[in-house]
């Protein structure tokens, strides 16, 4: 049989970037991923690497954060470098506005709050009309402040997914697609992974990175994964000369030129279809920002899936029950991605950074679910 030391299961950005950071470590890695029918966030996000607001009552989350912004630029160049493909890394800062005095007041708590939460340098500043107008001329009368922060940036995800799945296959890792895993097993020291087409591959380790699939695989190797999709819906506007140099939380202007403007957040199970109301919506409001945005042409638009755990932020937890079994999910994979490469693959082949990790424990939904109930 097929014999390795760890099998990655899925191949979007988080099992692309896991599996780079293990074959980076010397690993003998197979990646299966289950192909173009499965849902893929990560052909479907909104590209920033983004830290303001992120992890408010969960400091960890925050501290992740930072650390992964921190070390996405030495990403950036090693993948370049190594595969000639740029994701295309900016980290400028980025900027929220605001519409109305609720929103901003609440947003000037929160910050308040994360700053408070953790001893890292954690800068930001709220901005009037006038102050935001010197960064980004283009802003429409109905901003009435914007929130900054040096810490934020975006990237091209339809560059860093080939990126790392270039890289990874460059240092050795075994890559197969149109590969869905039906069961795992663990039998002598081994997990026993049978795909869908009845092939079967043996690993030391398994690390589950299949988005919404790790739900199901994480029941066969006692891992408790609760997660579940959140639609987003994107669009993007034509090229157009560069107006806007800042990456902001709703519209941003590619390194291609292109306008990407978003997002939704919409309970609707699996559907990941496209409905003209909400889009109107989103158009709406990247109106009221930048009211030149009203004559842009809309060249293709679509609906993606979240991968949204109960409080939102990442599980990373190996199994009890069948030591040598990992789940790596979140619903931030971009931003995160520099930590899913440099930390976690440390962690999975030596048991370090156990401490920075252990928050992101399932075992935290189990307190929830009884405070809850
Ligand atoms: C609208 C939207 C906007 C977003 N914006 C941002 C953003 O601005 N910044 C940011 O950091 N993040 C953002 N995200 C989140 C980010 O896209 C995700 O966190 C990331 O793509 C998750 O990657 P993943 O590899 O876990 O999941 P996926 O991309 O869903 O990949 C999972 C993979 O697992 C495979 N798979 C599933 N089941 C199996 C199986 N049984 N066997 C084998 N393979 C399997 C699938 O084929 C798939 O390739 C956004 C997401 C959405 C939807």
């Amino acid at each position: 049989m097929y014999n390795t030391d760890i099998i990655v299961i899925g191949g979007g950005i988080v099992g692309s970037s896991v599996a780079y950071g293990l074959a980076r470590q010397h690993a003998k890695v197979l990646m299966l991923d289950e192909g173009d029918v499965a849902f893929r966030a990560s052909r479907g996000n909104f590209g920033l690497v983004w830290v303001q607001g992120k992890g408010h009552g969960f400091s960890p989350y925050t501290r992740w954060t930072l650390q992964s912004a921190r070390h996405w630029p030495a990403l950036a160049s090693e993948l370049t470098e190594r595969t000639g493909i740029d994701p295309y890394l900016q980290q400028p800062g980025g900027f929220v506005f605001f519409t109305n005095q609720a929103d901003l007041d609440e947003r000037q708590q929160l910050m308040r709050n994360v700053q408070a939460s953790v001893e890292e340098k954690y800068d930001y500043t709220f901005m009037s009309p006038a102050e935001v107008r010197k960064y980004i001329p283009a802003i429409g009368p109905k901003v009435i402040g914007a929130c900054y922060t040096p810490m934020d940036g975006h990237a091209n995800p339809l560059k860093l997914l080939p990126a790392l799945q270039q890289g990874a296959r460059q240092l050795g890792v075994d890559y197969r697609y149109n590969n869905p895993v039906e069961h795992i097993d663990y039998e002598s020291g081994s997990f026993i992974v049978t795909t869908r087409a009845g092939e079967k591959y043996a690993g030391k380790k398994v690390v589950l990175c299949a988005g919404l699939g790790n739900k199901r695989l994480g029941s066969l190797v006692g891992l408790h994964v609760p997660v579940e999709p959140n639609q987003g819906q994107v669009m993007i506007g034509e090229r157009c000369a560069p107006f806007l140099s800042y990456p902001t939380m709703h519209v941003r202007q590619t390194n291609e030129g292109t306008i990407q403007i978003g997002d939704s957040l919409e309970d609707v199970g699996y559907d990941d279809t496209t409905r003209l109301s909400l889009q109107q919506g989103i158009a709406r409001r990247a109106i009221d920002y930048f009211p030149a945005l009203a004559d842009m042409r809309i060249i293709r638009c679509w609906a993606a899936l979240r991968i949204m755990s109960p409080d939102g932020m990442p599980i990373y937890q190996e199994s009890s029950q069948m030591p040598g079994a990992y789940v790596v999910t979140c619903h931030s994979g971009i931003t995160l991605a520099a930590n899913h490469v440099f930390t976690i693959p440390d962690w999975i082949l030596r048991g370090t950074s156990a401490q920075t990790i252990a928050p992101f424990s399932s075992q935290r939904f189990d307190t929830l679910t009884r405070a809850q109930s």
